[in-house]
């Protein structure tokens, strides 16, 4: 993957990340890990903490396969 340029908020550091909400190019630091949205997204679902069902796997469980 190569996604070069900006980002939008800051428009300062690189991009590394697309936003899953709006599809705005992001870097790092504007970027929310845990759900995949830039930080202005985060910031309207952020009061939005229920129904994370998907893609939530519970650490620790022994799920190796080759
Ligand atoms: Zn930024
Ligand atoms: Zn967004």
């Amino acid at each position: 993957m190569s996604v070069s340029g900006p980002c939008e908020i800051c428009t300062v550091r690189e991009v590394r990340h697309t936003c899953n909400r709006c599809a705005m190019l992001v870097c790092d630091r504007h970027y929310n890990d845990e759900i995949g949205y830039c930080v202005e997204c985060t910031a309207e679902v952020g009061r939005v903490r229920e129904g994370t069902d998907e893609d939530n796997l519970p650490d620790g469980v022994d799920t190796y396969r080759f």
